[in-house]
């Protein structure tokens, strides 16, 4: 087989140790290991699989869809999943019900489908239904409104199914540290939750990762991390290492060669990067087609490994779709030698939030937008 043109090695240790971090970040709570849009780009099967040793018995894993929850299921067969995105249709809510899966219920249409379920299917052995109700406080996605909740909770209740029901909402500020917004969802949380009848026993969940870390007072029952598990910082402007996460993605090419540009010269595409002295410039075989973002500016740094040792060297013009390339300037690199573009490796760490800021995004895309041009091993 040819070698790889780029690869991403999982880390499934750094993976667990994340998701002992959340633990401790939330201690006694439920988790909720949100592996939805593929494990955040990570691969859904090796994900789950790395995870379910220290998946407890309350815990759950939480897909956005239907059809992802159905992938999951052939992997991790025993542990609940969440369907965050909950059915659209009747065949959806047949799929839902008949698969088992815990269910966000966010809209009244979703609550007269099930309505329309239980009248066909009246006289025969009550479903076990897992509903996650999901209030809107203030993000203004999805989420019931207050005029809704209460009628909607009230005959739920009334039809004493058996199953579990959760009352859920989700911040749409907890990435910033002092956002007035997330301190009003809480509120409105706590005062929509106080006014449903019969609703103490009923576990809540309202904390993804930014809550875990930086919310204690908002962990409830059930925490639902997802970017933290993946090694990444959930809150702006930090990197994971602040909060002890380890990298778990990390993304590598190879050097493909180096050219002399003389000075006054430019490099690549739209001839954007001009070299102010003559200057050995490196090629790197990865580029937007791998998922490296095409927006990463001249400077964005990379980790080369030459010569025994770890250099940083700065984007040098604009990404294309299958190279980059870099100012080699004092870097003794010669063509073959493996690039680090985020991640972790030789000791040193590249953090992916680092490289986010510099493309203008989050850590949550650049996993997400990795391509299947490259090669995933664990
Ligand atoms: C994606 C998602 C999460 C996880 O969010 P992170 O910021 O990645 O931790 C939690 N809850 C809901 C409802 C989500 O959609």
């Amino acid at each position: 087989m040819a070698e790889a043109h780029s690869w991403a090695h999982i880390d499934t240790d750094a993976l667990r140790h994340n998701l002992e971090r959340a633990r401790l970040s939330a201690p006694g709570r439920r988790v909720c290991a949100v592996i939805k849009a593929n494990a955040y780009g990570h691969g859904v099967h090796t994900v789950a699989r790395a995870l379910q040793p220290v998946i407890q018995a309350d815990d759950l894993f939480a897909v956005a869809t239907l059809d992802e929850a159905l992938t999951l299921r052939h992997t991790a067969s025993t542990e609940a999943i969440l369907v965050l995105r909950g059915p659209l249709t009747e065949d959806e809510l047949a799929l839902v019900v008949h698969g088992g899966f815990h269910w966000v219920m966010h809209s009244r249409y979703q609550a007269e489908l099930l309505k329309n379920w239980l009248q066909i299917h009246t006289g025969r052995v009550p479903p076990t239904l897992n509903i996650w109700l999901k209030i809107n406080t203030g993000m203004n996605r999805l989420g019931l409104p207050s005029e809704d909740l209460h009628d909607i909770w009230c005959w739920l209740q009334s039809l004493k199914l058996p199953g579990e029901r959760v009352l859920m909402s989700h911040f749409a500020t907890a990435d910033e540290h002092e956002h007035v917004l997330a301190h009003q969802q809480q509120t409105r949380f706590a005062e929509l939750v106080k006014g449903l009848p019969d609703a103490e026993r009923c576990p809540r969940s309202l904390s993804a990762s930014a809550g875990i870390v930086s919310w204690p007072q908002a962990h409830h029952d059930i925490v639902r991390p997802g970017i933290m598990l993946y090694g990444a910082s959930p809150m702006a402007d930090t990197d994971g290492s602040h909060y002890n996460l380890k990298p778990v993605m990390s993304l590598k090419a190879r050097l493909l060669t180096i050219n002399q540009v003389k000075a006054g010269d430019s490099v690549g595409y739209g001839a954007t990067y001009h070299c102010e002295e003559d200057t050995p410039v490196g090629v790197i075989g990865i580029g937007y087609g791998d998922g490296y973002p095409r927006h990463a500016p001249s400077g964005t740094p990379v980790l080369i490994h030459a010569h025994g040792k770890v250099w940083e060297a700065p984007l040098a013009g604009r990404v294309s779709m299958d190279m980059l390339t870099v100012d080699l300037r004092g870097i003794p690199a010669s063509h073959g030698d493996e690039v680090l573009l985020w991640g972790q490796s030789w000791g040193s760490e590249l953090p992916a939030d680092r490289i986010a800021r510099y493309a203008g995004t989050i850590a949550y895309e650049l996993f997400c937008q990795v391509t299947s041009r490259v090669r995933f091993y664990s």
